[in-house]
């Protein structure tokens, strides 16, 4: 059997989308599938375009959501370094291979000479101008200008780019395992540059070399990639590589949830829900972007979801657990199209691992987002709130978010409900509950049941009339989980006081409809 490397090979360029840590997760689990090596390799060649932190927020993403790199920065492996900015060496030394067999090129054109051309070419009502075969022979390169010229250039410091040179009348097939045979013609793909006026490689030359010498067997990565991929194919076959050049697997875009178009990072933003996996930066800031973690999902959940985007098991089964994920996942079952990113969808998976979690393992989470919302509860409360709200909410925020009754007084949410279900003349049978309600030694739910009931029948009420008085005067509205439930989790003396105060607050809303 293949020994399997595959790797994630993020470029440091801002906050890692989603869909980065979707082809992260398809990786992971093709490596873990087949026994084989997960790396994780930083492509930050492109200094324009590095952000400082963007490094740190990837790995931060990859730890949260359990994609652990079998090599990588920071982990080591024998293919190191990993990091692409500390292997300028090697880059040179394969650049000057491809200067020294003829199949690159010295390229000593300026960015105005090329904007000129380009202009003159759009003037002249020509398609866009191509650095290919059919015009190098008039620009200013290694080529065109012979060897003493290009000796006498390169030895006066002019500044240049290496480019690919690509000779028409190729094929190029790429062996995808998402889209079968792709070919492209070499006329197809101009002289690519492959190391930069800076003297480091671009993308194209510096992902060849390394995928080949780190011996990645499987390249799986964005749609979007499937272009390059036919550069990709020349390269290897300069360097005489084309033998051992990986396999493909190019996944499916991810799409707006209306299916049209490309998921953009400003979709997170205008729909107001995370296409990222962390926060980046803070909440009111330009660049805020928001993340799942943050928006109370379990990473097990997104995980789920995002195998789903794009890959499908071949059965109605829609919950996997991380090992269900690694023995199903194969790249057969890629699909070609785009996957719809459908955030409800995320919210369901989130709610179902919400539920198949133990309230003792969801307690310290649902007290963190209780702590920082300036609640602190104790372990007991967290896992009691864990079991009465878990199949009531979406994400952790929600616990707090219905569930502060548990720890403070609302006052009357729902007034509507308040002037429909009070009825001041039956104060003081009310009163008569609270009373009795003082005095249960036993507070638990089926006790102070016990006590309601006997109320109810000692004085003609149903529940219809009592319970959401109770409710509304304990949590605030008549919404929420079994009521003599959150009556025993408030406590008894909390639950007393709340009576009390409840009937003032519905006498006074009455009071205020009747316009008295
Ligand atoms: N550095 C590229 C990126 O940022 C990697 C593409 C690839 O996997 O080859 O997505």
């Amino acid at each position: 059997m293949q020994n399997v490397r595959v790797r994630f090979a993020p470029s440091p360029t801002g906050a890692q989308h989603i869909g980065g840590i979707r082809t992260a997760l398809y990786n992971y689990l093709f490596a873990r599938s087949q026994g084989g090596v997960f790396v994780l390799r930083i492509e930050d060649t492109d200094q324009k375009r590095y952000v400082e932190g963007a490094e740190e927020y990837v790995i931060n993403a990859l730890r949260w959501a359990g994609i652990t790199p079998d090599e990588g920065p920071g982990i080591g492996g024998e293919y190191g370094p990993y990091r692409q900015s500390e292997r300028r060496e090697i880059y040179r030394k394969y650049t000057q291979h491809l200067l020294d067999s003829g199949q690159a090129y010295y390229a000593f054109d300026t960015e105005e000479e090329l904007d000129q051309r380009r202009e003159a070419e759009k003037a002249a009502g020509n398609h866009s101008f191509r650095y290919d075969a059919t015009t190098r022979g008039d620009m200013r390169n290694s080529l065109s200008l012979g060897r003493e010229e290009t000796d006498r250039l390169l030895e006066g410091n002019t500044p240049y780019v290496v480019r690919l040179r690509v000779e028409p009348g190729q094929m190029v097939h790429i062996k995808d395992r998402v889209r079968g045979d792709v070919a492209y013609r070499s006329e197809e793909v101009d002289d690519k540059v492959l190391v930069k006026a800076d003297g480091l490689p671009t993308y194209h030359l510096a992902n060849v070399v390394d995928d080949h010498l780190m011996k990645i067997t499987h390249v799986i990565r964005g749609e979007e990639w499937l272009p390059s991929t036919a550069l990709h194919v020349l390269l290897y076959r300069a360097f005489g590589w084309e033998k051992t050049m990986p396999e493909f697997a190019h996944l499916p875009l991810l799409l707006k949830p209306t299916g049209k178009g490309k998921l953009s990072k400003r979709d997170g933003q205008q729909l107001g829900f995370p296409v990222f996996p962390l926060d980046w930066g803070e909440e009111g800031d330009d660049d805020y972007l928001s993340g799942f973690r943050e928006a109370g999902f379990l990473p097990e959940a997104m995980l789920n979801f995002l195998a789903f985007l794009g890959w499908n098991p071949g059965t109605e089964q829609e919950i996997f657990s991380r090992q269900e994920l690694i023995d199903a996942f194969g790249l057969d079952r890629i699909n070609k199209s785009g996957a719809q990113y459908d955030f409800e969808k995320a919210r369901w998976y989130n709610q179902q691992y919400l539920i198949n979690t133990p309230d003792a393992k969801l307690g310290p989470r649902i007290a963190h987002v209780y702590a920082e919302n300036g609640h602190p509860i104790s372990e007991e409360m967290s896992v009691t709130i864990a079991g009465l709200l878990k199949e009531r909410v979406h994400t952790l925020p929600e616990f707090f978010e219905q569930g502060v009754y548990f720890v403070a007084r609302v006052g009357i949410n729902d007034e509507k409900t308040a002037r429909k279900k009070w009825k001041p003349e039956q104060r003081p049978a009310f009163e008569d509950l609270r009373t009795r309600l003082a005095s249960v030694k036993d507070w638990q739910a089926p006790r102070i049941k016990e006590e309601t009931v006997a109320f109810m029948e000692e004085k003609g009420l149903g529940f219809g009339a009592v319970l959401p008085i109770l409710r509304l005067a304990v949590s605030g509205t008549v919404k929420g989980p079994d009521a003599f439930a959150i009556l025993e989790a408030v406590g008894r003396e909390e639950t007393v006081a709340r009576l009390g105060e409840g009937f003032n607050l519905m006498d006074r809303i009455v009071a205020d409809q009747r316009g008295e």
